[in-house]
């Protein structure tokens, strides 16, 4: 078997079979950096993360672009309530994404190109289509172009739509347009908008449309045929609508495969900042620790929603636990064998690649996980030293596919942080004997000892402060 995705734009499970042979380029759409990231954009990012992470594993050369949609209205309006210029704004919260994506050790993507570096990308697009007739500027003098929704025969088709079913597009006044459902390419500036906001065009001065960016970034960094588009639900439509649309009328075949994830819900709501239960990613991980955050965003399907309920970090806390303790269990005995392999010449069990394959099927996948677990730990158990081996190694690997292997350098802040618990305490022991030593010998007025172990501690880096209650120690600030 090999690989093969739901694609949601024939609603159907296909081979995955890639443009060029042995490579894959895929587009996600990426932040629009107004505020900071919440678990839901943490998902899509990690869903994608583990598309990458599999689809390397099977091979292919992959170029992941993921952009930043760093102008649009809500950064205009909150860079003002903020009283900052908007590309501050946007490049702050850009870098809180940035670190957010770190923090779950999502990979870097191969590009990330933000919107405004592309503009003559965009301009070149829209020319192409009112050339072709599929896109005209507002009849209003307003300086926005419209996409013509009615020219183009195949609007719909991604997400399976008849335009007389489809809503206005609700992004500009629709007195300019030829139909209520035609969307903007190209905002026209208006009065009060900084003039850093607005590029020169052929239309005149303004910005661009977001599902305009999207397509323009996509095509310069993948061509114009490339493999997988992906993105969070809610982008479907009109945003993925709009993307395919337009560049398809320019003449671009656009992407041969569309992959959504499902949302991040509390409660059964759909966690978004208007329903003003956003769960932000400062919020988790101040409650558990990062790679417990991206276990929760791994494990389930990445199209079924997950729900977020009392007790689910918890949940997923203890399971993670499971496979941590078995690791650092296993690299104790068994040594640099474990800390140390190279986990792509690892082979991982078959369970585990048919449930990848079988359109990244992560809960099936983390079930084979843990049966490996299970057996390592009877391994260890048993002395069975050569079992214990091979099953520390799967499920390195098998974790490493999901970003979540325990002895990943990544994680050093967490497994690290329990490192450097267990050196604090062996310190503790040593420190509290040196200083046992000291009230002996002072109690037999050996003065000279005693002076001696507090000058040692003190070359060591180690303060010594006789308090009522007995002697306290403390490692010396550095200068
Ligand atoms: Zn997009």
């Amino acid at each position: 078997m090999s690989l093969r995705l739901f694609d949601s734009a024939t609603r159907q499970v296909r081979d995955f079979v890639p443009l060029v042979p042995g490579q894959a380029g895929v587009y996600v759409c990426g932040a629009t950096p107004q505020s900071g990231p919440h678990i839901g954009h943490m998902r899509s990012a990690v869903v994608f993360d583990v598309l990458q992470r599999w689809l390397e594993r099977s091979g292919y050369r992959v170029t992941l672009v993921r952009n930043v949609t760093d102008i649009d209205d809500k950064i205009l309006a909150k860079s003002v309530e903020a009283g900052v210029p908007w590309w501050q704004h946007a490049l702050t919260f850009e870098r809180e994404f940035a670190a957010a994506y770190d923090s779950v050790n999502v990979t870097p993507p191969t590009y990330e190109p933000r919107a405004t570096g592309h503009v003559t990308d965009m301009v070149d697009l829209i020319q192409r289509l009112v050339d072709a007739g599929h896109a005209y500027p507002a009849a209003d003098g307003s300086g926005d172009v419209y996409f013509d929704v009615r020219s183009w025969a195949q609007y719909g088709e991604l997400t399976n739509q008849g335009l007389d079913d489809m809503e206005p597009a609700g992004d500009a006044d629709p007195r300019g347009k030829r139909d209520p459902r035609d969307f903007a390419l190209w905002k026209g500036a208006k009065a009060g908008e900084p003039a850093t906001a607005s590029w020169p065009t052929p239309w005149g001065r303004g910005r661009p449309g977001w599902h305009l960016e999207c397509s323009a970034m996509a095509t310069r960094y993948l061509g114009p045929e490339f493999d997988i588009h992906g993105g969070g639900l809610d982008l479907r439509f009109p945003h993925h609508e709009n993307e395919q649309a337009q560049s398809r009328a320019a003449g671009d075949p656009f992407s041969r495969y569309w992959m959504h994830n499902a949302w991040v819900v509390q409660s059964g709501e759909k966690m978004s900042k208007s329903l003003g239960n956003t769960m932000s990613m400062e919020a988790l991980t101040r409650q558990v620790p990062a790679v417990v955050v991206r276990y929760l965003l791994t494990t389930p399907h990445y199209r079924s929603n997950i729900e977020i309920v009392d007790g689910s970090l918890e949940e997923a806390r203890t399971a993670y636990e499971r496979i941590e303790n078995f690791v650092v269990r296993a690299a104790e005995v068994l040594g640099a064998v474990v800390t140390d392999a190279a986990l792509a010449d690892v082979a991982l069990p078959q369970g585990f690649v048919d449930a990848m394959d079988d359109d990244l099927g992560t809960p099936a996948a983390v079930a084979v996980l843990h049966e490996t677990v299970r057996a390592g730990n009877s391994a260890l158990a048993a002395d069975d030293k050569d079992g214990a081996l091979t099953a520390a190694l799967a499920v390195r690997a098998m974790a490493d596919v999901l970003g979540v292997d325990p002895l990943d350098p990544h994680w050093r802040g967490t497994v690290g942080g329990r490192a450097e618990d267990r050196l604090r305490t062996a310190l503790d022991a040593l420190v509290r004997s040196e200083l046992d030593a000291r009230t002996a010998a002072r109690a037999a007025k050996d003065f000279a000892t005693a002076d001696a172990i507090r000058t040692r501690l003190s070359a060591a880096g180690i303060t010594v402060e006789d308090t009522p209650g007995g002697a306290r120690w403390t490692l010396e600030e550095k200068a």
